[in-house]
């Protein structure tokens, strides 16, 4: 049989690896981690760094397509894994992804709408970009921010000199406040084929900057829920995009405003896992693979809460609720802020 080979080995490669498994394929994690999610469940695990050519040419080598699980890939191995196995999602989606000014642009020249932003490269660019833009605004590092790492609000142009210290010299976007209504993710899928098929959309609720829930159906206009699907589609198509993406949405009196994408399955998927015949990482894996789309059609209501820290003392309770699904990753250290599992209530 193939082999579908992952870069990353934590809970969505771990999630991945078993949806591989149910299709029938193996599965080889690319990790420089010892004891990680992914390496619970895959086949196989090359521990070593995204600097070690010789590691990388064996993985590529052992695999018939390399997929991904995060977007901070060094660009140095994309380019040498590129060159011996089809990487799929492709090249451009980690490009623009990698960066938010990148995304933002190309965004902006789709004509979608995204927050007021602007590039922040020293004091004086934030300066000027407060006035233009106003407060409060949010300073975001371009590259490497996730779970609102690397994020400092600014509530007054007093506060511009705290927060760029914040940056620690990284680069940075500000971007404006957007007073929204709620907040939606799409998760869509394109195949091999170019074919394109989403999930209904779920409403999210983050905390501190880390995503708590997500809920299907959201409560959206059903105009609003076509827009969400067409400009999804708009971007996979732009990008020739082969597997699952999650786009995340403000909702506003406006119109829907695109906050930011992620090149991969999404945690606002997760609900997916049971609502849907065919979930997102099954979509996934099948989109990689050259297989076509499954059904990926929402058959209940789910609510989905994610697992942070000491949430985990809550296990031996959940675990009795009736109609809910446990959905745990095998971390051994709890730490605060940590994505431990989930739990998916259906119903
Ligand atoms: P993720 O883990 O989703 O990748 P991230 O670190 O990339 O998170 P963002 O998605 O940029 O962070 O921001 C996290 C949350 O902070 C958003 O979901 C939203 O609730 C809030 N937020 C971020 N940017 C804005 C904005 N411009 N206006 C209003 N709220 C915002
Ligand atoms: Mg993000
Ligand atoms: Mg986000």
């Amino acid at each position: 049989g193939s082999t579908i080979g992952i870069l990353g080995g934590g809970q969505l490669g771990r999630m991945l690896s078993v949806a591989a498994a149910r299709l029938g394929y193996k599965t080889c994690i690319f990790e420089p981690g010892g004891d990680c999610p992914a390496s619970h469940v895959a086949n196989f695990h090359l521990k070593a760094d995204y600097d070690d050519a010789e590691a990388l040419k064996q993985f590529a080598q052992s695999v018939d397509v390399i997929t991904y699980e995060f977007e901070n890939i060094p660009t140095e191995a994309l380019d040498l894994l590129e060159d011996l196995k089809p990487i799929r999602p492709g090249r451009e989606a980690l490009r623009i992804s990698q960066d938010r000014l990148t995304e933002k642009d190309f965004l902006t020249e789709l004509g979608l709408q995204t927050a007021p932003y602007a590039d922040i490269p020293d004091a004086a660019a934030l300066k000027a970009a407060l006035a233009e833009i106003g407060t409060p605004a949010i300073l975001k590092t371009r590259r490497f921010g996730y779970d609102g790492k690397g994020q400092a609000r600014i509530m007054s142009p007093d506060d511009a000199d705290t927060a760029l210290a914040e940056m620690n010299g990284a680069p940075a976007i500000l971007e404006g406040f957007v007073d929204f209504t709620s907040e939606v993710s799409i998760i869509a899928a394109r195949g091999l084929d170019g074919s394109v098929s989403c999930y209904d959309p779920g409403e999210n609720v983050h905390r501190e900057g880390i995503l708590r829930t997500t809920t299907v159906p959201a409560a959206l206009p059903a105009s609003a829920r076509t827009d969400a699907v067409l400009l999804a589609a708009k971007v996979l198509n732009a990008l020739d995009y082969v597997g699952v993406m999650g786009v995340e949405l403000f909702v506003t009196p406006k119109g829907l405003i695109v906050n930011e994408i992620a090149p991969r399955v999404h945690n606002s998927g997760h609900w997916t896992q049971n609502g849907c015949a065919v979930d997102q990482f099954e979509q996934h894996i099948r989109a990689v693979a050259g297989w076509p789309l499954g059904d990926g059609a929402r058959h209940s209501d789910v609510v989905m809460e994610n697992l942070i820290g000491d949430d985990m003392d809550r296990v031996p309770d959940l675990a009795k609720e009736p109609n809910t699904a446990l959905h745990l990753y095998g971390k051994a250290q709890v730490k605060a802020g940590r994505k431990m599992g989930h739990v998916n209530r259906v119903g």
